[in-house]
């Protein structure tokens, strides 16, 4: 299936589809982790004036407001790494969303879940 679009393209893969595919599950599985891991920062912060100062409570919704910050990266690492994946699911992995040339080799094996060549992601919009 894919090996004819490979061949078509003639670019040459040192990564099959499935085992693009397992590198993007395993990222989105890292990053579903984490943001399970880390959902109690991220609950709203508690008055207890008992315990805590109005130092600790800034430093309780300054830590709040990182996890939330942490919390959106992660899921605009999602939503690119769900991207990625339908891209492989239509044949259509490995090319610029916004040029639709190849994006590089290296590119992709430092970040599989890239949608730009390194140009359109530079913001070279010559064409
Ligand atoms: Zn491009």
């Amino acid at each position: 299936m894919g090996e004819d679009r490979l061949a078509a393209g003639g670019r040459l893969s040192v990564a099959g589809d499935a085992e693009i595919r397992a590198r993007l599950e395993a990222l989105r599985a890292a990053v579903e982790a984490e943001e399970t891991d880390t959902a109690d920062s991220r609950a709203p912060v508690m008055l207890d004036q008992s315990s805590v100062g109005r130092l600790s409570r800034m430093d309780a919704m300054q830590m709040q407001a990182m996890a939330a910050a942490q919390s959106r990266r992660r899921a605009t690492a999602r939503a690119r790494i769900a991207a990625a994946l339908a891209r492989l699911d239509a044949g259509t992995y490995g090319l610029c969303a916004k040029c639709e040339e190849e994006i590089e080799e290296a590119r992709l094996a430092f970040d599989p879940a890239t949608p730009l060549c390194l140009a359109c992601a530079r913001g070279d919009e010559r064409a």
